[in-house]
């Protein structure tokens, strides 16, 4: 126990596991949250301060699946080990055998394959005061920025992990201290003397990086991954959207996993599918960057052929990032090596196919994908064809590699064969013909005869069975008796000796590999980005081909042009249920009509639409095609999507409250070259409310910010806007009425919506007849109610007034007519008087 409270404390608020045996027990609280988290039996044994010792635990070989739950589940644990044999301890005279802490697994420093999504990322984000750091242990990517928005960043990861100063109270953060030689800290994990080498980086951005990797060190018991150069990214270059907008956008995750990324995906490994994910949780606001991109993918559209022999290459290609990461951690097993020989192999499979390809970065990638043949061909040298699962089920190494592993097995293997030869000279020379040589794990190898034969040696051996032949007994049972003898001994234990050195050789001979494979380590994760960047580009002409998608223009000039755009998810969805398809419509917002005011009952398409051309933004700046005839986007520097709220109940604000923060965002950030998604905007309030503030928003849009707008309400009160905005354009879901059912059209017209449907969608709902009739009465009356008054909403309502005009004032006026220069002492008494009663003149207004 004293041991198990030392682990704990060392451990903090992570779980022990704590090796006895073939077990990892868990004690007290941690056995009570894992027996719950596990659904494990919770047992008692022995007393802690009189209490008895609540405990719980998992075997040892198969405590990586319990791990993974855990883990999944949100907790850290402390590996804590036998660190030495019970001979060892009673060598030291000690009570009881050493146990250490070997590891902490946390969710953001795993890099166990049953602990990892392969086609997920997993970010550990260390955030101080004024900037942030990411790393990916399972890859070695490493990434800066000096930022002020944590948020942001952690809605753009979606990291496994994050650790932060206390200071800045980030939820679920691990608290973390940056060193306080973070440079000289982050140089050295690096292996350089300077970072200077590989950018520059702000102070906060360096005490985040130090961050990041100390506790990576920290929970590895010291050592560290390979990491690739951290590399500075500024926020320019890339596409702005906020945690609003990526809620509201489903893009990397979405209702039933209906998202952007798996309508998307066609990507064919765990590689590809983490960049895909990356580019379009990040897509790029950098003409030429996103160019090369669509460059890529329209010769791979074009070139079917080129096409196909890249994607057979990749398909079934092992996940190199990953292996190489538990290779460099010594936590790997015989298929990490077979990843990286596998690997390489598909990479130059993979070069040799874009041969010849015109496009940068088809081109660019040949040199990194074929640059490690020699390693390629020692790995296929090196190691067997069939890998077993462990280290040291001893047939990693192939045969003719090493000459004296070689050696050493064939004495293994020739001890195996004089066993036989032993089993032939022992049932002649004890008389026993059903005699046979057995392995048990405990005695090793012994003689089995059958119970009458075995009482028969042991009353009498015959008469050849004698010196190093003697039987000798060792074990009686029911049926049979099993014998061993001298002879039978000594073969036993050059066998497992040879067998231990043939295990110790081969132990060496794949540290050798190791050393060969880290020694490359860089240029390995080269090809492995290459072969996930490629894997993209071909999937993206892989899904512009199957749906004819299009390659985007792209423009500086603030164009928004789609013609004939589908929402991707939707559209798939459909599809799926075979019903009616998606019908496809325009969008334009382009100087001149940059606002679009959309109105249309419920359930008619209106948010559909709304979001699908936020989507093309998303898509076509990630660099792939649009589901669309044609489309022309100028480049978007900061991308809003915002839906009618949702209630963050949790976060303690009400809808509106939400609601209005997040509009607030958006007025203050989005600029000329924005694009804004803003779908039912102002209803969680009053309708006056609602409506005022719509009205408010929108001229704020079009008159200050100037960005293209996609302005979606049921509010049809504000299509009147459209007579005093200049670029305001009003479009409407088209609805058909049929025998007194609503049939919707989804498609997008000039024009306002005449009515709002709302009782027939009611009844398409569901609602009970006889309160459709009420409903349908009560609608009836208020619409003549308001024909009766002339207009009600400009006589109520101040904001549609015409403009207001200040009172002209006549005081100013009359001071702005006084020169004091030609006034006399007199004249200029005159002149206050005067300027004194009009003001009571006016107060009087
Ligand atoms: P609204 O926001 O106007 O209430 P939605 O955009 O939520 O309507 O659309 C309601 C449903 O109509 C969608 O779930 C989809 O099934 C269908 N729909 C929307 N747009 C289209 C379209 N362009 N083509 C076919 N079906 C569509
Ligand atoms: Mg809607």
């Amino acid at each position: 126990m004293a041991q198990w409270f030392a682990a704990k404390a060392a451990a903090g608020s992570a779980l022990v596991f704590f090796r006895m045996g073939d077990f990892f027990e868990m004690f007290h609280d941690d056995a009570e949250a894992a027996s719950e988290a596990l659904g494990l039996a919770l047992t008692h044994r022995g007393e802690h301060q009189g209490r008895p010792i609540r405990m719980c635990g998992v075997p040892a070989h198969s405590h990586e699946a319990y791990l993974a739950r855990l883990i999944r589940r949100g907790f850290r644990v402390a590996i804590c080990e036998q660190v030495e044999t019970p001979e060892e301890a009673k060598a030291r005279r000690a009570p009881t055998i050493r146990r250490e802490i070997v590891r902490i697994v946390t969710p953001g420093t795993a890099t166990e394959e049953a602990l990892l999504d392969a086609a997920r990322p997993t970010w550990l984000l260390a955030v101080v005061k004024g900037g942030a750091a990411w790393l990916d242990v399972t890859t070695g990517l490493f990434f800066t920025q000096a930022t002020t928005d944590p948020a942001g960043l952690i809605a753009r990861l979606d990291p496994s992990e994050i650790l932060a100063e206390e200071a800045l109270q980030i939820e679920n953060a691990v608290v973390c201290i940056s060193p306080r030689d973070a440079p000289a800290r982050l140089a050295t994990a690096l292996g350089v003397a300077s970072l200077e080498g590989f950018g520059s980086f702000g102070d906060a951005e360096i005490a985040a990086a130090a961050m990041a990797v100390e506790y990576v060190r920290a929970v590895n018991n010291g050592a560290l991954p390979r990491l690739s150069p951290p590399v500075a990214e500024g926020a320019k270059g890339v596409l702005l959207l906020d945690a609003a907008t990526r809620r509201s956008l489903d893009i990397l995750e979405g209702p039933r996993g209906a998202s952007l990324l798996a309508a998307v995906d066609r990507t064919l490994t765990g590689a590809g599918a983490r960049e895909l994910s990356a580019r379009l949780a990040s897509p790029l606001d950098d003409l030429a960057a996103i160019r090369a991109r669509h460059e890529a993918v329209a010769e791979l559209h074009e070139d079917s052929h080129r096409r196909g022999a890249i994607r057979s290459a990749l398909k079934g290609a092992p996940d190199m990032a990953r292996a190489l990461a538990r290779i460099s951690l010594e936590r790997f097993f015989p298929r990490d090596l077979g990843a990286i020989r596998d690997g390489l192999q598909r990479a130059a499979r993979l070069a040799a196919a874009m041969e010849a390809a015109a496009p940068a970065l088809l081109a660019q990638a040949i040199a990194p994908l074929s640059a490690l043949p020699d390693t390629a061909a020692e790995l296929l040298r090196g190691l067997a064809s069939e890998l077993p699962v462990r280290l040291d089920d001893g047939s990693v190494i192939a045969a003719g590699y090493d000459g004296e592993l070689d050696a050493l097995r064939r004495l293994r293997d020739d001890a195996r064969g004089a066993i036989a030869a032993m089993q032939l000279d022992l049932a002649q020379a004890w008389g026993v013909a059903a005699l046979k040589i057995r392995h048990h794990q405990q005695l090793g190898y012994l003689a089995e005869v059958p119970a009458a034969a075995g009482e028969k040696l042991l009353r009498g051996a015959p008469p050849k069975a004698v010196g190093d032949l003697a039987p000798i007994h060792r074990q009686s049972m029911a049926n049979a008796h099993r014998f061993t003898c001298t002879a039978l001994a000594n073969l036993d234990r050059r066998l497992s000796e040879a067998g231990d050195q043939a295990g110790k050789r081969e132990r060496l001979v794949i540290a050798h590999l190791r050393q060969i494979i880290l020694a490359e380590a860089e240029a390995i994760a080269a090809a492995a980005r290459e072969m996930a960047a490629v894997d993209v580009l071909a999937a993206s002409a892989e899904l512009a081909t199957e749906g004819a998608w299009c390659r985007p223009e792209l423009t500086e000039r603030p164009d928004f042009a789609i013609e004939a755009g589908r929402h991707p998810v939707v559209e798939a969805a459909l599809r799926k249920a075979r019903g009616p398809g998606f019908v496809p419509n325009d969008c334009d917002l382009s100087p001149g009509h940059r606002l679009c005011l959309l109105t249309g009952p419920n359930m008619a398409g209106k948010s559909t639409w709304l979001r699908q051309n936020a989507l093309m933004v998303i898509l076509a700046q990630a660099g792939l095609f649009l589901p669309a005839a044609a489309a022309r986007i100028g480049l978007v520097d900061r991308l809003f999507s915002r839906v009618g709220a949702s209630d963050d109940l949790a976060g303690g604000r009400s809808t509106f409250m939400v609601e209005m923060t997040e509009t607030a965002a958006i007025l203050n950030l989005a600029g000329p070259r924005s694009l804004v998604v803003l779908d039912e905007v102002g209803r969680g309030t009053a309708t006056w409310d609602g409506l005022a503030i719509a009205t408010a928003v929108l001229e704020a849009l079009h008159d200050r910010i100037r960005c293209r707008t996609l302005f979606a309400t049921h509010f049809h009160e504000l299509t009147v806007m459209a007579n005093r905005l200049p670029e305001m354009r009003l479009a409407a879901m088209q609805v058909r009425e049929w025998r007194g059912e609503v049939i919707f059209q989804h498609s997008v017209a000039a024009g306002a919506a005449e009515k709002s449907w709302g009782v027939h969608v009611a009844k398409l709902a569901g609602v009970p007849s006889p309160v459709l009739k009420r409903a349908a009465a009560v609608l009836a009356s208020l619409e003549d109610r308001s024909r009766e008054a002339a207009d009600p909403l400009t006589s109520e309502m101040p904001l549609f007034a015409p403009a207001y005009a200040a009172p002209e004032n006549p005081v100013l006026d009359a001071l702005a007519k006084l020169d004091p220069d030609k006034l006399s002492p007199r004249e200029a008494q005159d002149a206050l008087y005067n300027l004194k009663a009009l003001a009571a003149g006016t107060e009087a207004l």
